[in-house]
């Protein structure tokens, strides 16, 4: 459903991606491991259509991604795809529940249809009671949750997370990679996200690694 072909990315004299290329397929969980600075990030980001790369392409459901202009990549992201990244995200004087309705009332949903369809979210993740909490306030884990709450909250056919764990206990961690498990099987959701932790990517149903802004689809045993 989704590809990388070829991909290379620089930022003015550091090469980020030379030449890294990914297949994802529909309703799968990938895991995109690797060591800090190889290029995950940037790799998740041209998947998704935010970085334009400077060579190779990118591919969503039989359409060329990359080549589409500001606008169309921009409804592309807002229609199909959901997003968590990996630093703070969500707008801090809205409350929690206002955050996760957001993408909703962005797409011209009337606010009472919004705000029925993004509660249900909250609870799913265990934050019912922060729901009018200004999610300036909320613990490091708990805006997690909400950014969380929130990417899922239009049904994306795709999900891309950078670090969803990063934040959060070990117990709070589990929670969230079941949900996203679920959500990739019960919705056919495809889930492309980038972790550290092996724990995390054990979720997934396949994981690749990036090595100096390549995609190695084979974990190096060299490597711990
Ligand atoms: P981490 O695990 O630390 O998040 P990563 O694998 O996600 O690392 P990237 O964020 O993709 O790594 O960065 C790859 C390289 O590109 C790094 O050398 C980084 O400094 C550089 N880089 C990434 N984004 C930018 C940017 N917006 N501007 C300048 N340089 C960037
Ligand atoms: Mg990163």
């Amino acid at each position: 459903i989704l590809e990388a072909r070829d991909v290379h990315r620089a930022f003015g004299q550091t090469q980020a991606l030379r030449g890294a290329s990914v297949a994802v397929r529909r309703g799968e969980l990938l895991a995109i491991m690797g060591p800090s600075g190889s290029g995950k990030s940037t790799l998740l980001h041209c998947l998704a259509g935010i970085y334009a790369p400077n060579q190779g392409e990118v591919w969503f459901d039989g359409a060329r991604v990359d080549t589409l202009g500001e606008t169309k990549r921009t409804e592309l992201r807002r229609d199909a795809f959901g997003f968590v990244f990996q630093f703070g995200q969500l707008v801090p004087e809205l409350t929690a529940l206002d955050n996760v309705a957001l993408p909703l009332l962005l797409a011209k949903k009337p606010r009472r249809q919004a705000y029925a369809q993004a509660a249900p979210w909250l609870e799913r993740l265990g934050l019912q009671e922060h729901g009018d909490h200004r999610s300036g306030e909320l613990s490091g884990g708990q805006a997690q949750r909400v950014a969380l709450a929130r990417a899922l909250v239009h049904q994306p056919r795709v999900l891309f997370a950078d670090e969803p764990t990063g934040a959060l206990d070990t117990l709070t961690g589990e929670a969230v990679m079941d949900l996203l498990v679920s959500t990739a099987r019960e919705e056919g959701t495809t889930v492309v996200l980038v972790t550290h932790d092996a724990r995390v990517a054990a979720y997934a149903d396949r994981e690749i690694v990036v090595r100096d802004g390549r995609a190695v689809t084979t974990p190096s045993s060299a490597v711990a």
